[in-house]
């Protein structure tokens, strides 16, 4: 059992600290946001994840998860203390703004007591970790501290179980002191045969920038190929899995659609240009890549016009999703945020659907109405468009959207719809890199 203490409690730091906790470790999650704090301690979750309230709240019942304001109690008899606070895009620039990572360290570094291992699970540029070091070094003088890097590789909406069964587990340290701190902790992962990858501590940090950025080149290379196959008139969805099948490229990541949102891509591939540029090694296909899925974004809100016959003044556009994925509440860089602000820049009106998502919805969209239930946001439209591939949008009643509509437009971003279903059902059917009839 080792004594962890997670500094942020967001949705990585309270998915970290839940699971840790229930893996037997004692886990200290701290945050400086009260609110958070107090809903956590009445056992209500800040943030919408499946499983996560039962979680926290077996583990919380058998004493080995509590929730606090006070970083230096919690940080004082630890054996462990994990950074997962924010790491957002700067303001002006794109790079990483690394100024709470820094804030707490300093704080960490006030209240460090014994040895202690400083792990930085936020996803930080290269070199990070040198300057945690040296808050660490400056503000502990002569205190055991080992600094390493863990990133997180967990995904929105299945958090958890990414995190009980990762595909590896990357620790960046050199230390001996810290790599068995890090085995005991990771321990439990042994049994699901999760690998853990020893490597120094640039190296980690770079370790999730090139993965992050892998995934966001495959998501934007299979958008393309969507583009070519609505031009040459092919399937995306066949040439997904005539491609996907193929061992070395792998089925994932293949389903085109609006353009990558959320939390991590934008910001991150943003964040490892702004690296490359300071180091003069351009990365000149995440370039491209960024380039690429911006712009997209947009042309998804002129694709949605286009399906409406190019003049959408004065009509009302129905939307099914507004999470930038299912089963989250997490509105950061969602897609549905272009595609609704180049609908409204054209004169429409838009009234929305999501199941999870509202709350956090309302904190960033201007005029638009929410409505309970996705028939609703059918009724009296001119279009409905699904943007987010809700579970719940997998089956609807097509022909009582039809029914609700004005005129029977259905663009479906996520092609979750067969073409021959919408139309037989009377849909003038718009989806993404299959060209009508394909
Ligand atoms: P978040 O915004 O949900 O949570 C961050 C939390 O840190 C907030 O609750 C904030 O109040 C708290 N905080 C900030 N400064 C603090 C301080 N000094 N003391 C105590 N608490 C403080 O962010 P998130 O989505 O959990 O992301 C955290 C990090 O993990 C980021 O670097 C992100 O890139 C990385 N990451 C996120 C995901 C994801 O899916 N969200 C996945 C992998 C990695």
């Amino acid at each position: 059992m080792m004594r962890i203490t997670m500094i942020g409690t967001g949705y990585v730091g309270l998915v970290s600290g839940a699971c840790f906790s229930d893996f037997g470790h004692d886990v200290i999650c701290v945050d400086k946001d009260a609110a958070k704090i107090e809903k956590l301690e009445a056992g209500v979750m800040p943030i919408y994840e499946p499983g996560l309230d039962a979680l926290v709240a077996t583990n919380v019942k058998a004493g080995r998860l509590s929730f606090t304001t006070d970083l230096a109690a919690g940080v004082a008899d630890a054996d462990a203390v994990f950074i997962a606070v924010g790491t957002p895009s700067r303001r002006g620039d794109g790079h990483a703004d690394l100024s709470y990572v820094y804030a707490a360290s300093e704080e960490i570094a006030k209240a460090v007591k014994g040895k202690t291992v400083i792990v930085t699970k936020s996803t930080v540029p290269v070199g990070t970790g040198d300057e945690v070091e040296r808050i660490m070094r400056e503000g502990a003088p002569g205190k055991e501290i080992y600094v390493c890097s863990n990133p997180e590789f967990l995904r929105e909406g299945a958090a958890i179980d990414d995190f009980k069964r990762p595909d590896r587990v990357v620790v960046g340290t050199e230390e001996e002191a810290a790599k068995e701190v890090m085995r005991a902790i990771y321990r439990p992962l042994y049994l699901n045969r999760s690998p853990i990858l020893f490597t120094a501590r640039r190296t980690s940090e770079l370790i999730k920038y090139a993965a992050n950025a892998f995934l966001a080149t495959k998501i934007t290379f299979i958008n393309e190929i969507a583009d070519l196959c609505e031009a040459v008139g092919a399937n995306v969805q066949d040439v997904s899995r005539g491609i996907g099948l193929d061992g070395r490229i792998g089925a994932k990541f293949l389903h085109a659609g609006p353009g990558y949102g959320g939390s991590c891509f934008p910001k991150d591939t943003l964040a490892l240009l702004k690296t490359a540029d300071d180091y003069d090694t351009p990365v000149r296909i995440v370039e491209a890549v960024v380039q690429v899925n911006d712009a997209r974004k947009r042309a998804m809100g002129r694709k949605v016009i286009k399906a409406m016959g190019g003049d959408v003044r004065g009509k009302t556009v129905g939307i099914l999703g507004l999470t930038f994925k299912p089963n989250t509440d997490d509105m950061r860089d969602a897609p549905s945020l272009a595609v609704i602000q180049a609908l409204q820049d054209a004169g429409a009106t838009v009234k929305a659907h999501d199941p999870e998502g509202v709350e956090q919805a309302a904190k960033v969209l201007k005029d638009v109405e929410f409505v309970a239930d996705p028939y609703a946001a059918a009724d009296g439209a001119d279009a409905l468009v699904i943007v987010t591939e809700w579970d719940a949008y997998r089956a609807l009643d097509l022909a009582r959207l039809k029914g609700l509509l004005k005129t029977p437009v259905l663009v479906d971003l996520r092609n979750i719809y067969p073409i021959d279903e919408a139309e037989k059902a009377g849909f003038d059917y718009t989806s993404v890199g299959r060209g009508n009839g394909l």
